[in-house]
């Protein structure tokens, strides 16, 4: 018997081994084996049994051991992954790996025994507060933190709440007021209450398209809906369908997107236990949410990126929140899209898809346009909100301090003094962007990329320089290394300097600053957020993390400060990135019941996108930004894999894509002229930032106007490249559907 293996490593097919174990039954297709490979072990999963080998299998190397009685993956889902694997250009093994938790990659039994879970006993359930010696500061905690909950707490949840509890636990054991025993990683049976929206006609009727569909049958739908109209009620009412009818449902969102809130907000209106898969999550708990899912214990799916690859036992409706957000591409190693892969594994298993978003991207809008996709729209805010109104700052000539014109600073004022909330937008975290010798005009900059080095002080007294490519960083230098000179510029505003500012400008206010470098720990943006929606904040000051999804009903303003660079980046998406970050971040204010206000700072108010997308709205810019598109040849009215290659050496990457165009424009020149003519490959170039961490990139761009053109081309191509002495010195990618042009 062979057994084809899909192992880790870069091998284009499954691996063929031999089946011999005489005390192990022979293995099924979806179950884990573990092989040799050279003088390593590997775990690989079976993707095919071949009965009656049709060569000599004398030569193959057996499996060593089968690690599963039963398949962890149906037929199905091994379709949709082998679909994948051949549609991204990534071989099986790895995208298996990227389907299953760390744990079983590592071996780890499928069945798992649940954690450690303490709760309550019978006499500790009767136990107070003041039975608790006074000063006993940990275990008053802890007994309080015992009290909300029945089912009890695992070690990883009690260690996200409290700073230390073990102490206290093991003088509750020793006293019988805790009982110990394994559990599953149940989510919470307390889902609070369950609020009762009337949705409103929009939202019925969006619910309605899907509830009414036959079982089995896969649709997809666009859910364009402007900022706060309610698309997440819409979601609900549509899981609520699904789950009446006993199937699951799988909803992805940005990884920003997914916070407590969220989850809550949904085990609350469907009154059920929610798993979620996200990066936040330790090896365990990925591992128990993915199983409770693929047993079928919960039905609800919330989950970032990779949670595409999930299995369900009864999948009935997949939806995708924030479709637009580039966060659902990854963007290195198996450079998979999770809204395209969602929308092809709906049609594999034959249920409907649901892409929402306020500001859908072109390619979604391409698709609804063009019958692919359902269209439907809600038009209005939910409830009481309006929409806010948006006006550019012309700023030219302005005088501009700290980066904040004078009328937006008015505007703040004026906001602040009504009781609102102010929102400040700038996408540069650090201080400042650039550090510059006064004297000679030297520039910090990275010694291993092309780029400069931000200045961070994050509190500390001392400046340090970080590298935002690559991580690396320094101590901001006393004296200038090129002229010794110890005078320097701080050149332009990030959202630390501006939060100095604002407090200065402001400093009875309270200042929150809300991006990557203040949400680093665990909890910390739940917490930041939670104090942004409260009104505990008055001024919230961030990043494009503030321009996700976040409901803060208080905020009235919003300013835009930079956003100039934006509109005139390298990239052909600029402009469509830059419409949807200020209709997010602008879908911010007005929330609540008080009344919106929008204010771009800008350079260029003629900007003639820009004006469209204020003047006349998403819709309008879209409809121009598309017919562009179509006349410059660009997707979605062509197909575009990107090859790229990096390497140590300058012109290595360089001189294999050359290679590798060769063979491609040797391929093409065995085509039918009408099929090989369409077919434009550009390039090789060097990467818009040409050397990061130390290494030079370059890239291959090719498009067709038909994707089974690139599909054909590039696998005709690939097995050469496998094979190639080159690729032991570059490190070479190939990027089909690319999203960014770096
Ligand atoms: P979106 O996801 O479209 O930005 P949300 O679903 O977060 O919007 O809804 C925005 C706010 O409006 C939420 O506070 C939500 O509870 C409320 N809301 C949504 N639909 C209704 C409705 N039909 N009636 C009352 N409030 C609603
Ligand atoms: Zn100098
Ligand atoms: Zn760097």
């Amino acid at each position: 018997m062979i057994v084809k293996v899909a192992v880790p490593g870069p091998f284009l097919t499954p691996l063929d081994y031999r089946f011999d174990l005489a005390e192990s039954p022979a293995p099924q297709v979806g179950v884990r084996v573990r092989v040799p490979f050279r003088n390593k072990e590997l775990i690989g999963l079976v993707m095919a049994v071949q009965a009656t080998p049709d060569y000599d299998v004398a030569k193959l190397k057996s499996i060593m051991a089968v690690l599963d009685a039963e398949p962890i993956f149906d037929a199905d889902h091994l379709a949709f992954l082998a679909w994948a694997a051949s549609y991204y250009h990534e071989p099986i093994g790895e995208v298996v790996q990227a389907a299953l938790p760390k744990k079983l990659r590592a071996g780890d039994p499928l069945e798992i025994e649940g954690e450690e879970v303490w709760r309550l006993s019978q006499a500790g359930q009767s136990l107070q507060s003041a039975d608790l010696p006074k000063n006993a500061k940990q275990q008053h905690a802890l007994l309080a933190f015992l009290q909300t909950e029945q089912a009890g707490w695992s070690a990883a949840q009690l260690n996200a709440r409290l700073t230390s509890w073990r102490a206290a636990m093991k003088k509750f054991m020793a006293e019988g007021w805790v009982t110990s025993h394994r559990g599953l990683c149940l989510p919470k049976s307390d889902f609070g209450v369950k609020p009762s929206h009337i949705l409103n006609a929009e939202q019925q009727s969006a619910v309605q398209a899907v509830a009414d569909l036959p079982p089995d049958q896969f649709k997809a739908f666009l859910l364009q809906g402007v900022t706060g109209s309610g698309k997440t009620e819409v979601y609900l009412g549509m899981i609520e369908a699904v789950l009446a009818r006993g199937q699951q449902a799988l909803v992805l969102v940005p990884e920003i997107g997914l916070t407590p809130q969220m989850v809550a907000r949904f085990s609350a209106a469907l009154q059920q236990p929610v798993a979620t898969l996200h990066s936040g999550l330790n090896d365990s708990e990925r591992l128990c949410a993915w199983h409770l899912i693929r047993t079928g214990q919960v039905k609800v799916l919330l989950g970032t990126r990779s949670a595409v690859f999930a299995p369900f036992a009864d999948l009935g409706l997949c939806i995708i929140d924030e479709e637009h957000d580039l966060s659902f591409k990854q963007q290195e190693g198996f450079r998979y899209s999770a809204r395209d892969l969602l929308v092809r594994r709906a049609f594999a298993e034959q249920v409907p898809v649901v892409l929402g978003s306020a500001t859908p991207s072109l390619e979604t809008l391409h698709n609804a346009q063009t019958g692919r996709f359902e269209h439907l729209r809600l038009t209005q805010r939910a409830a009481k909100a309006k929409l806010p109104s948006i006006k550019l700052l012309d700023i030219r000539g302005e005088r501009i301090q700290e980066g904040v014109s004078r009328p937006l600073q008015v505007a703040m004022q004026r906001h602040l003094d009504a009781g609102g909330q102010v929102l400040l937008f700038l996408n540069r975290r650090g201080f400042a962007p650039v550090l510059m010798c006064h004297e000679c005009g030297w520039q910090a900059s990275c010694p291993s990329c092309d780029a400069n080095m931000t200045l961070h002080y994050s509190g500390q007294h001392h400046g340090h320089l970080r590298c935002h490519h690559c991580g690396y960083q320094a101590a901001a230098p006393q004296t200038c290394p090129s002229c010794q000179s110890t005078e320097f510029v701080q050149v332009g505003q990030g959202t630390e300097r501006l939060t100095e500012t604002i407090q200065s400008w402001f400093p009875d206010k309270t200042v929150l600053r809300i991006d990557r470098d203040t949400t680093r720990l665990k909890g910390s943006m739940a917490e930041l957020t939670e104090q942004a929606r409260s009104g505990a904040a008055d001024i919230l000051i961030g990043t494009q993390m503030l321009a996700k999804g976040h409901h803060f009903p208080k905020v009235t303003l919003v300013g835009l400060l930079d956003i100039d660079q934006g509109l005139f980046g390298a990239d052909f998406r600029a402009a469509e990135r830059m419409a949807q970050l200020i209709l997010q971040v602008a879908g911010r204010a007005g929330r609540g019941e008080a009344a919106g206000e929008v204010l771009i700072q800008t350079h260029h108010p003629d900007h003639p996108l820009l004006l469209t997308l204020i003047r006349d709205g998403y819709d309008a810019f879209a409809a121009k930004a598309l017919q562009e598109r179509q006349i410059a040849k660009l997707p979605p009215f062509r197909f575009q894999l990107m090859l790229r290659a990096e390497a140590t050496h300058p012109q290595a990457g360089m001189a294999f894509l050359h290679a590798l165009k060769q063979s491609l424009q040797e391929t093409l020149a065995q085509w039918p002229a009408e099929e090989a003519k369409p077919v434009e490959i550009w390039g090789p170039v060097s990467a818009p930032m040409e050397r990061r961490q130390g290494r030079y990139r370059y890239q291959l761009l090719l498009q067709a106007p038909k994707r089974a053109q690139l599909q054909s081309l590039f696998a005709q191509v690939e097995p050469l490249i496998y094979q190639s002495p080159l690729t032991r010195k570059v490190r070479w990618s190939v990027d089909v559907d690319p999203q960014e042009m770096n």
